[in-house]
This record gives C-alpha cells, sequence and structure tokens, in this order.
C-alpha cells in the first residue's frame, strides 16, 4: 500500500496507524470499576440501537455489558439485578446511553501522545469523521503548535525572567569569579566542543559555559564552567550537561574541571538543593513599591514549590508565605 510522504518539520511525530477519524465509547465496568475503551469506527452508535446490539467485555475482569447479563450488585435485591427485570433492563438502557447519546460522550484517540481521550481534549476539525475533531490531543497540539510557531507569549516570557531572577539571586553570593586567563590556559585557548582557537582578547568570540545550568541553581564556579566559542554556547544554552556533550566530552570535562561525572552524564536534570533559599526568597521580597508585594510572594511561591525547595525555607518564611 503506498503512503503518501508527509514531511515532519517538528521532530513531534505521529503514531503509525491510528484511524484519526474514529471514534470510540468509553465506560466504566459495573463489576470491576475498571475504564474500557471500545473502538467505534466512524458511525457513532445511536442510544436506542446501542441497547439492542452492544455487548462489552470488560478488558479486566471480563464481565458481559448487555442487556441480557445479570447485574453484579451485590448490595440490591437479587430480583433486580436479574436480567428479566425492569429495573434491571432501565439500567442497562441508561447505561448505554450515557455512552452514546451524544457527540461529547465519546473519546478519540490521539495521533500523536495515542492516548484515548474525551471528546473535548480535541479541537475543532470540520470534516474530519464523525466527532469532527482534530487528529491530535490539545497537549500534543500546543507542543506541535510551540515547535512551529516558537515565538512564545508575553507570559511566558515573563515567567521565564523571573524564573531567572530567581535564580541568579539564590545564586548571588556563591557565584565565583572566573578567572581567564586559568580558564584558557585549563582548555588550551580552544572552543571545548569545536576545539576551535580562541583569542582570550576577543571578549565577544568566547563564552563561559555553566556547565550544570543556572536554571536548575547551580553556581559558576571553578569546577562547573567550560570555555566554549560564542556560537558553541548558544547551542549549550540552558541544556543539561549530557544533552549537549557526548560521553568522552563528558569525561574530559570532569577532568579539566574536575566536574562531579555522574552527576554531569545524568540522564536527567537534577535541581540544586544546596542552597540558601532563604536568602533569595528575603531578596526578592525587597520591593519599592508596596503593590508589587502580592505579586513577588504568589511567584516565588510558585518556583519554590516547581523547585521543590519549600523544605528548604525557615519555618519563619514558610509561614509568610503562608506554606503551613
Ligand atoms: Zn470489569
Ligand atoms: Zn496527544
Amino acid at each position: 500500500m503506498a503512503r503518501r510522504k508527509t514531511i515532519n518539520k517538528t521532530g513531534i511525530s505521529r503514531v503509525e496507524g491510528i484511524p484519526y477519524h474514529d471514534a470510540w465509547v468509553a465506560y466504566k465496568c459495573v463489576n470491576c470499576h475498571e475504564m474500557n475503551y471500545v473502538q467505534v469506527g466512524q458511525n457513532l452508535i445511536k442510544p436506542s440501537d446501542a441497547i439492542e446490539t452492544c455487548v462489552w467485555k470488560c478488558d479486566k475482569c471480563g464481565f458481559v455489558h448487555s442487556k441480557e447479563s445479570d447485574l453484579p450488585f451485590e448490595n440490591w435485591e437479587e430480583e433486580y439485578n436479574n436480567a428479566d427485570s425492569t429495573t434491571a433492563l432501565r439500567f442497562w438502557e441508561g447505561f448505554f446511553r450515557i455512552a452514546t447519546e451524544h457527540p461529547e460522550s465519546y473519546w478519540k484517540q490521539c495521533n500523536v501522545c495515542s492516548r484515548v481521550l474525551p471528546f473535548n481534549a480535541f479541537s475543532k476539525h470540520v470534516g474530519w469523521g464523525p466527532l469532527a475533531k482534530q487528529m491530535e490531543c490539545r497537549s500534543c497540539k500546543g507542543a506541535i503548535n510551540a515547535v512551529l510557531n516558537p515565538k512564545r507569549s508575553k507570559e511566558q516570557l515573563h515567567e521565564s525572567a523571573v524564573r531567572r531572577r530567581i535564580a541568579d539571586l539564590f545564586l548571588e553570593d556563591i557565584d565565583q569569579n572566573i578567572d581567564f586567563k586559568d580558564l584558557f590556559d585549563r582548555f588550551e585557548h580552544r572552543c571545548f566542543k569545536t576545539k576551535a582557537p580562541l583569542d582570550i582578547n576577543k571578549r565577544d568570540t568566547w563564552a563561559i559555559d555553566h556547565i550544570l545550568p543556572s536554571k536548575y541553581l547551580y553556581p559558576l564556579t571553578i569546577n562547573n564552567a567550560a570555555l566554549l566559542s560564542r556560537g558553541a554556547n548558544e547551542n549549550k544554552r540552558d541544556k543539561w550537561p549530557s544533552k549537549f556533550y557526548d560521553n568522552n566530552e563528558l569525561i574530559d570535562l570532569a577532568r579539566i574541571t574536575g566536574a562531579n561525572l555522574e552527576l554531569i552524564s545524568r540522564k536527567i536534570p537534577l535541581m540544586n538543593h544546596n542552597i540558601d533559599v532563604n536568602k533569595g526568597v528575603e531578596r526578592y521580597l525587597q520591593v519599592r513599591e508596596k503593590s508589587d508585594l502580592p505579586k513577588r510572594i504568589k511567584e516565588i511561591k510558585k518556583i519554590l514549590q516547581v523547585y521543590e525547595l519549600v523544605e528548604n525555607l525557615s519555618i519563619e518564611n514558610k509561614k509568610l508565605l503562608g506554606f503551613k
């Protein structure tokens, strides 16, 4: 079968073989309470048909959901559970109606993260199957749009500026002055990444890489500084070292700088908790305008929570910020 070649500009790829027009129904097993998802294809089920035709077997416990089945409720009188009873019939009518009555009660599988999600997790797309929804969920759509349209919102820019400012305040006392001459000697006057020769007197052609980024609250120290060309440093930016340097480079880097090899080779970034959070908080709350204070409190609280630093606060500061 010929497949149309699509050019993937985003680096976020679709999962093959997911029929993106299909609708699903979801129901909770009446016996074991497991969520079940049934792919129903491109024709939605009429509730009046569902009660007549649907036979849904729970993936977990095997209970068969159909109007021919007895109900499993132990807290009901036995006669009410009996499939022949009016109570059971009314129950099953409601059960199948809930799952099928409106387009909104249907579910759909995302083509990117492959999760089966409720109708409203997808944005509208006229003509795309019975649900008229896009093929990727709104979470994935957001990620794709971020790649296609890298312009960040004003709010996001403000947020990252706040994060940077707070990180700087946390690190203010512990950042060391780096002796350029010494740095150049240790890196043999070359960019550590590209090996291009660098001239110490041309300050705009080279940069000092914060090996473990300040974003993760690591100060600039002699063990945490690498010499890079301006261009290489622009590529490195806030990346965790193992995302930028290969294994041999990481080993060399640890040897040259004394950086902790295990730490810099970690796959997942690790926040530095070994800092004086209280000082940073106190500095951040020093505002000239009284009206700025509530905003600052909100900002610093959020950062502390995201960074999991609340426990590092003194009792006074915890109280001051309203952490219990
Ligand atoms: Zn079940
Ligand atoms: Zn998704």
